[in-house]
């Protein structure tokens, strides 16, 4: 019998076809192999030659085929590159919830309580199925996703329960115990990672029906930077450190409406009522002929002293009973991790300070005027109200604040 090989493309298949149904273990017959046809066993010269009437290195070629083919199968390849872009994607996704962006915008940081094992512990549970190995998540973090820094220290968020969870797992010896702090570290970026992403949906809100939607963050800046006169450090005159004019920045982002800045000089507490008089001294800049939206969101640090306590529950609440708005959302970020978008405001004034020297008040506005894009307002605070007094003897004491990170007032519920 004569087989009849084609030609073409199916050629190399056919003949690779062949010789693994037709040859014979090499070691039954010692050094030389032996092929069958049709209950013969044949040499190879002859199988070769006579049987399948091709030359001897079209057989190994088609036996070197056959050999790469079963040590290294072609879809096992195509897993692993997709078992790559899964990586990726869960990487880049993470990053986008959980990472704190500088202020500079360009570099993420992962809060200090996560290392890199944490983050492949974390896709290697996630991603059972889908498993790669260390050295290969490590490579796609250092190739792909070079901008995202771990660090032991903070640099720009101050999250004191990041570093605690960082400290107390390293420190602890017990296996059960060192499980169960990272369960809860774990919990504690589910949270602030949840907080963030509704964050983001109230300001898309807000920037897409501005009609419907307003939505504030306030945060005041860190006082040092912007204290009177300020001397770029190659121009500094004898004597400049001493008597400085302390001043303090607070600073708001209405989103997809414009900035606000307002400068005092510590002249009245840093508390409640300064926030306060700056909300609302930037609600009535952005209520069109007298109107606000309906729906207000506020964005504030979650401090007791200055944001989350009854006077500031109680003043928007009053805004909903007197029909200013009619729901109002109090949001609480945790401390540390969530306002990039004020910090990156805060830190372009700073930048736009190194520059030259700022010596007066008026230098300091034009400074922040400059600084950005759109133009943001600056104004002096003026008037601050005190509103605490005014609205002590109709609020209620407010316990156990800590914890709840949302407050929603709206008319319906609201009506007496
Ligand atoms: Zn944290």
């Amino acid at each position: 019998m004569v087989h009849s090989i084609p030609t073409g493309d199916m050629r190399m298949q056919k003949i690779r076809e062949i010789l693994r149904m037709t040859s014979c273990s090499t070691l039954k017959y010692g050094k030389n192999q032996y092929f069958k046809v049709e209950q013969n066993d044949v040499c190879r010269k002859f199988f070769i030659e006579i049987v399948l009437g091709i030359s001897e290195s079209t057989v190994c070629r088609a036996k070197l085929n056959l050999l790469s083919s079963a040590t290294s199968p072609v879809p096992r390849k195509q897993t692993h590159a997709s078992r790559g872009r899964i990586c990726v994607g869960f990487i880049q996704a993470y990053v986008e919830a959980t990472c704190d962006r500088d202020p500079t915008g360009t570099v993420y940081r992962m809060p200090t309580s996560l290392t890199k094992l944490d983050l492949f512990n974390l896709y290697d549970i996630v991603h059972q199925e889908n498993s790669l190995h260390k050295s290969m998540f490590y490579e796609i973090l250092k190739k792909r996703f070079s901008n995202v820094i771990f660090s032991k220290k903070q640099r720009y968020t101050k999250c004191k329960e990041c570093n605690e969870f960082r400290e107390l797992i390293s420190a602890e010896k017990n296996v059960e115990l060192k499980k169960e702090i990272i369960m809860l570290r774990d919990l504690h970026l589910r949270e602030q990672q949840m907080e963030r992403e509704a964050y983001y949906v109230r300001r898309a809100q807000a920037e897409m029906r501005p009609g419907e939607f307003l939505s504030v963050i306030l945060d005041g800046m860190d006082q040092k930077k912007t204290n009177l006169p300020y001397y770029t450090h190659d121009n500094n005159p004898v004597g400049s450190g001493q008597h400085k004019l302390r001043t303090h920045i607070t600073g708001s982002i209405v989103h997809g409406r414009g900035k606000y800045f307002f400068l005092d000089c510590n002249q009245y507490p840093h508390d409640t009522n300064l926030v306060l008089s700056c909300l609302l001294k930037l609600l009535v800049k952005e209520s069109r002929e007298g109107q606000l939206p309906p729906t207000l969101f506020v964005q504030l640090d979650n401090t007791c002293r200055e944001n989350k306590n009854k006077f500031f529950l109680g003043m928007m609440a009053f805004l909903v009973k007197k029909r200013f708005v009619r729901e109002v959302w109090i949001s609480f970020l945790i401390v540390g991790h969530t306002h990039e978008d004020v910090d990156q405001c805060f830190s372009r004034i700073s930048m736009k300070m190194r520059n030259r020297n700022t010596l007066t008040l008026n230098e300091l506005h034009s400074v922040i005027q400059s600084s950005q894009r759109p133009v943001p307002e600056s104004t002096d605070v003026g008037t601050v109200w005190n509103m605490s007094a005014w609205l002590n003897d109709y609020v209620n004491q407010i316990h156990n604040v800590t914890y709840p990170k949302l407050y929603r007032y709206n008319f319906y519920s609201f009506c007496h």
